[in-house]
């Protein structure tokens, strides 16, 4: 790890450069950070398990500074955590150190918690003192909580809009937060929009870090993470729009050069998401599929679709399947993700089977009226692995499966059916798509084809293209999901409404009006 400078002399050459960060410890879970504050970019929980969680942050005196405003060298953290809000019952203590090599970002597993339960926890750097932040445990593997509560959350565009939605979930009283995609954009600062990105289009490793700072640095989005455990997995514009494995978006990039941008895109993402140490990317390669398990209530297989998939098949647009998109060697999880999945599913017990994961499974056709297309860069293009996972499913007689995804900025509720060209083929699972946070501006509320996309896709219980998230209520025998959405985003203060909801009754999939 290199050699430490002590506590003290970090308090001597720090405190100048840091200034008093006292400003940030209001006792509660918002808050803007004063100028110079270290932990200017919040705190963050993730990945719950019954016994621990990973607790985050980074040292950020200057966020937007390419080395966040800290000195070249390893920072002490001390962290504390206990069960009530004013850190005194259960207190445990720990110390982390803060690595200039990833960006003094730190990541404490802590562990040895009691299984589901709600603990707090803020972190110390020299005299300053992070935001508070409140967590919580997932339950034992034998147990069956009577419910769980969870925002389900993608594609937040700086740009394009406010992240006003997250007020209104910070409000729901949620356990956790799925992110399933486009927590950042990698594009260039554009003109005329709602914020602009610092920087050129995301290249390097500086680059990367600066706009992810930029992002959290959004106190809606911080006081969301402060509030309950997030599980994350990234989509495209994490790393650069429709990349598929080391295939960038611009086709004259060699992939040696894609996966050089990649590794950086990766690094930055760790540096800055509640991952545990099993995600640490290795040069351009990140673990980051893994089980979440819930108790007995539901197993959450969380997937990466762009690391290992194959290149979108006919390019990366709507388009009238082409032979490339049946092949059946073609993939968007790869084959050893799939095995881990396929293996996964067959040995859970769970009331709930959830791919938490980003692009749409259902084959919507986009082309109203005569002719179709399909989503290239969604699993219509891998058309043989979709129905590989459908038929296991079914095969297999999982229990309960409900994919989440995000990517197209709209909500819809599909029933998934083995065979989408057989009418009244058998529904084996239930899709939601939660619409973006931000991405795409103001939304609309009924999209002007939505008659014949719905009778185009028989499949499709339910469409919208409002911005929001999705709210989803479980219990063991039945789960809910309300569309909650806010008419604009383009300037401040929207109200939240649930625009729709629907539910899954276990043992009869398909989404039914709640
Ligand atoms: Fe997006
Ligand atoms: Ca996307």
């Amino acid at each position: 790890m290199g050699e430490l400078f002590s506590r003290r002399s970090f308090l001597i050459t720090a405190a100048a450069a840091l200034g008093s960060g006292l400003g940030s410890c209001g006792g509660n879970l918002r808050g803007a950070a004063a100028p110079g504050d270290p932990f200017s970019l919040g705190v963050a929980s993730g990945d719950p398990a019954p016994d621990g969680v990973v607790l985050w942050t980074r040292l950020a005196p200057r966020p937007l500074d390419p080395d966040g405003g800290m000195p070249a060298r390893p920072v002490d953290v001390s962290w504390s955590l206990a069960e009530d809000e004013g850190l005194t019952r259960g207190l445990r203590t720990g110390n982390a150190v803060a690595l200039p090599q990833l960006a003094h970002s730190v990541h404490v597993e802590v562990a040895g918690l009691d299984p589901d339960r709600v603990y707090w926890y803020r972190f110390r750097a020299g005299d300053a003192l992070s935001p508070l932040g409140r967590t919580r445990t997932a339950p034992l593997p034998g147990a069956l909580p009577s419910r769980l509560r969870i925002a389900v959350a993608s594609c937040q565009h700086l740009e394009q809009g406010l992240f006003t939605a997250y007020e209104h979930m910070l409000r729901d009283d949620v356990d956790v937060v799925f992110h399933l995609g486009d927590y950042i954009y990698e594009g260039a600062g554009q003109d005329k929009k709602v914020r602009r990105h610092a920087g050129p289009e995301c290249a390097t490793l500086e680059g990367y870090r600066i706009r992810y700072a930029q992002y959290k640095s959004d106190p809606a989005l911080q006081a969301m993470h402060a509030a309950v455990p997030w599980i994350v997995t990234s989509d495209d514009h994490e790393v650069d729009n429709n990349y598929a494995n080391d295939i960038s978006e611009e086709k004259n990039v060699k992939p040696a050069d894609f996966l050089k941008r990649r590794a950086a895109a990766y690094q930055a993402y760790y540096e800055h998401m509640p991952l545990r140490l099993a995600a640490l990317p290795q040069g351009p390669d990140m673990l980051l599929y893994r089980r979440i398990a819930w108790g007995k209530l539901a197993d959450f297989f969380v997937l990466d679709t762009r690391q290992y998939r194959s290149d979108q098949p006919c390019g990366d647009g709507n388009k009238p399947p082409c032979a490339e998109a049946m092949d059946p060697k073609a993939t968007l999880m790869g084959a050893l993700q799939r095995d881990w999945l396929f293996d996964g599913l067959a040995r859970s017990g769970a009331a709930w089977n959830v791919l938490a994961q980003q692009v749409m499974m259902a084959r919507v056709d986009r082309l109203p009226g005569e002719g179709v297309a399909y989503s290239m860069d969604q699993w219509p293009g891998y058309e043989a692995e979709r129905r590989k996972v459908l038929q296991f499913l079914q095969e297999r007689k999982i229990a309960n499966g409900v994919v989440l995804a995000g990517d197209i900025h709209t909500n819809w509720a599909n029933d998934l059916v083995v065979d989408f060209d057989g009418p009244g083929s058998t529904t084996v699972a239930t899709e939601f798509v939660g619409t973006s946070i931000s991405s795409g501006g103001d939304g609309l509320q009924a999209p002007k084809d939505l008659d014949k996309i719905l009778a185009d896709n028989p499949f499709v219980r339910f469409h919208n293209t409002e911005r929001g998230y999705l709210r989803c209520e479980l219990d063991a025998t039945s789960w809910r999901t309300d569309y909650r959405t806010v008419p604009f985003v383009l300037k401040p203060g929207a109200p939240v409404n649930t625009r729709a909801s629907w539910r899954v009754e276990a043992g009869q999939p398909g989404a039914r009006k709640a």
